[in-house]
């Protein structure tokens, strides 16, 4: 599923009940399956990551929803020339200016 698609399946799914609920608490579900996550790689349970991945996007599409971000062109905006930082790919940039930027 590409990204738009997704965003636009999550939304028809619950924006609805999101935007009753609002950003703050959509926020606090939001990192609550962060944590979810974090314990299934902790834990080595590759069914769970896997599982937990997909509610992590899920909940952070739903954050942009709620922002009016379409996650399909912040990406492409952002990494779609390459890396950010050094425009490479595979990104060339030293461990001291971090694999992922900011
Ligand atoms: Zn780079």
């Amino acid at each position: 599923m590409e990204i738009a698609a997704f965003q636009r399946r999550i939304e028809a799914l619950y924006l609805d009940k999101d935007r009753a609920r609002g950003i703050g608490g959509t926020w606090l579900w939001f990192t609550e399956e962060v944590g979810e996550l974090a314990e299934a790689i902790r834990l080595g349970d590759r069914d769970k990551i896997t599982e937990e991945a997909a509610d992590v996007l899920a909940w952070l599409s739903t954050l942009a929803s709620l922002s009016g971000v379409e996650l399909d062109a912040a990406v492409a905006a952002k990494y779609g020339d390459g890396c950010p930082k050094c425009s490479a790919i595979p990104c060339n940039c030293t461990e001291d200016s971090a694999s992922l930027p900011t």
